[in-house]
């Protein structure tokens, strides 16, 4: 969107500088604002909060104040390709008087998701090649991805799985759910299960409840993983009963998706208190986003808030080469400044990772400022945080860890040598 004209009366006199308000005040004002009928029971109720998600551009158009016709045009096209949703709790995030907000900018469609669409690739990740039965991507050793749905809360304008829209929205049927259940009770090496999509928790609970019971019966399954941005984007949903069920069969965790500290409200962090009570640790996996959280300042306030409510900053991925999603994509190199910018200047458990999940398959991998300036048998030279150098003598000894880094180092001379000659 390149403007945010919110309905405004004529004579308003717009503020001339981004209001800073803590995100629940900004969600209370525009509830009050632009769903000033909708009594509490409805407005905590996830059911009504999916119902009324905003998903076409008149509807979404009539919330501004002049929204330019040119504007309407452009998005309906985005929109055809690319479908939009945004639940009421989520739009009331948005600070209208920020031309770049944040959370306007993932969940408002943009005309660069057509008109960048040459760059980056359907599925850049290879997932339906690597997918043993439909929608079971097996590609570590020891673990699975169980795709369950497509159907999320709000649509990310920086969806990874944005290919799966055009086929409309699915919940994969029980039949297909059986089979990915037995290659997964066939394989007995697999011990961690993830269930993601779109977003497991649209499930209801007894569904959810169905698939999750019958994986805790397999005896190799030793953990449980749900992916979802629930808490973000749909708070309400994290219902008692849903607590329960996630108590009932873990151990359990969860990754969430917080991309930006006005993602944390109050809403959010009551949310994650409920399923931490159910004994489900909360880990966060941030996706860098240009524009969106690209600053060492916007990843240090994250992490902070995030372990105000006791999430664990875990990943910050580098954003997929996703068509359609080229103007959110930064260089390499930004994910590893804001590292640098993080890591002594706030304690390591505020310091994600961050990972680069390489192309075709080839799995994640981390990316880390340099610390070793250089090394040998004897000693190890580094540089740290302030760039002071230090030298680490490097014990002899032949524990395995020690025999395994130096196999690896070798493989990787010779391989690098006979690549040069
Ligand atoms: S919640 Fe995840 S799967 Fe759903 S639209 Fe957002 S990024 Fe995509």
């Amino acid at each position: 969107m390149k403007s945010m004209g919110i309905e405004q009366k004529e004579g308003d006199i717009a503020p001339k500088d981004v209001k800073e308000e803590p995100p629940s005040l900004r969600l209370e004002q525009n509830r009050r604002r632009f769903f000033p009928e909708i009594p509490d029971e409805l407005w905590n109720d996830w059911k009504w909060q999916f119902k009324n998600r905003i998903t076409d551009i008149e509807r979404l158009s009539r919330f501004f104040f002049n929204f330019p016709q040119k504007d309407l045009m452009e998005l309906r096209a985005v929109t055809s390709r690319y479908p939009m949703a945004i639940t009421p709790y989520y739009f009331c995030l948005i600070n209208f008087d920020d031309p770049h907000d944040p959370i306007a900018k993932q969940a408002i469609p943009s005309l660069e998701e057509i008109t960048l669409s040459k760059w980056g690739k359907e599925d850049p990740l290879a997932e339906s090649r690597d997918s043993v039965v439909p929608g079971l991507v097996h590609r570590y050793p020891d673990r699975v991805l169980m795709v369950v749905t497509d159907v999320c809360p709000m649509l990310c304008r920086h969806c990874t799985r944005k290919r799966e829209w055009h086929k409309g929205f699915w919940i994969r049927p029980r039949s297909e759910i059986e089979q990915m259940l037995e290659y997964i009770r066939k394989n007995p090496h697999i011990r961690d299960v993830v269930i993601s999509g779109g977003d497991p928790l649209t499930l209801s609970n007894s569904r959810l409840e169905e698939i999750i019971s019958k994986l805790r019966e397999i005896p190799h399954v030793e953990i449980i993983r749900i992916g979802t941005r629930v808490p973000v984007v749909m708070p309400q949903r994290i219902d008692d009963e849903l607590c329960d069920i996630l108590s009932k069969y873990g151990p359990i965790w969860i990754n969430v998706q917080f991309n930006h500290p006005n993602e944390v409200t109050s809403e959010a962090a009551r949310a994650c208190e409920k399923i931490l009570r159910a004994g489900v640790p909360l880990n966060n996996q941030t996706v860098l986003l240009r524009g969106i959280n690209d600053s060492v300042e916007i990843q240090k306030k994250l992490s902070h808030d995030l372990l105000k409510i006791r999430v664990r900053p875990y990943y910050l991925f580098h954003a997929d080469e996703v068509e359609g999603t080229e103007h959110f994509r930064t260089s390499i190199d930004a994910g590893i400044g804001i590292i640098e910018g993080l890591r002594g200047h706030t304690s390591g458990l505020g310091v994600p990772v961050f990972v680069v999940d390489l192309p075709e398959g080839g799995g994640k991998v981390p990316v880390q400022p340099q610390y070793v300036l250089s090394r040998n048998e004897n000693e190890v030279i580094f540089r740290n945080y302030q760039w002071r150098v230090f030298r680490v003598r490097n014990p002899k000894g032949n524990s395995e860890g020690m025999g395994q880094s130096l196999e690896v180092l070798k493989r990787f001379e010779s391989e690098f040598k006979a690549r040069q000659g």
